[in-house]
C-alpha cells in the first residue's frame, strides 16, 4: 500500500491510498481520484509517503510536540477596574457660579411677586397686556413652561441650588 497525499485544482489537500504508484496512475488516469471536498478528478501528487510497517517494536517516532504557541498573556489594562462613581468637588469656579445662582435666586425671590402655581396665567395676562408687567415667580409645569415658550413668552426657570430646601 502506498499512500499519496493529493491535492486538486481547487487547492483542496487529501490523502488516498493505492495498491502501488501504478494503481494510483492507472485510477487518475481513468478519473476515479476525486477531491473528496469539491469533487474534482483533477488531481495530482503532493508527495509521496509510504506506509511503514513498525514490526519489530521500534518505538513510534516520536513526534515532536511543536513548542506551544507563545500565550498572550491578559496584560492588566492600566486604566482597569470598576469606572469611578460619578463624584464632584467644587472648585472655585463652581462655588462661584453656585454662589451667583443663588444670588440670581435671593433677588428673584425678593423682588419678584410670588404667584405660586398661577404662574403660567400671570405670564400669559401680563404677556397679552391683561396686566401691568412685573416680575413674578412661580410654579409652573414643565408643559406649561413649554406652552409659554410656544407662545412667545420669555420664562426661565429658576436657579436651584444645593441649599434651597433649608
Ligand atoms: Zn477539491
Amino acid at each position: 500500500m502506498i499512500r499519496y497525499a493529493l491535492a486538486c485544482r481547487e487547492g483542496h489537500d487529501f490523502e488516498s491510498w493505492f495498491p502501488s504508484g501504478e494503481s494510483y496512475d492507472a485510477q487518475a488516469k481513468r478519473g476515479l481520484v476525486a477531491c473528496p471536498a469539491c469533487g474534482s478528478t483533477e488531481v495530482e501528487k503532493r508527495l509521496m509517503a509510504p506506509a511503514l510497517s513498525r514490526k519489530g517494536g521500534s518505538p513510534k517516532a516520536a513526534v515532536e510536540p511543536d513548542a506551544k504557541p507563545e500565550t498572550a498573556l491578559p496584560v492588566p489594562s492600566p486604566m482597569g477596574g470598576p469606572p469611578p462613581a460619578a463624584m464632584t468637588l467644587l472648585s472655585e469656579p463652581e462655588r462661584a457660579i453656585r454662589a451667583m445662582l443663588k444670588a440670581v435666586r435671593d433677588h428673584v425671590t425678593k423682588t419678584a411677586d410670588y404667584v405660586g402655581d398661577t404662574f403660567a396665567d400671570e405670564a400669559r395676562r401680563m404677556h397679552y397686556g391683561e396686566t401691568e408687567h412685573r416680575s413674578i415667580y412661580g410654579e409652573s409645569s414643565p408643559s406649561e413652561a413649554k406652552a409659554l415658550l410656544e407662545e412667545g413668552i420669555e420664562v426661565h426657570p429658576l436657579p436651584i441650588v444645593a441649599d434651597d430646601r433649608n
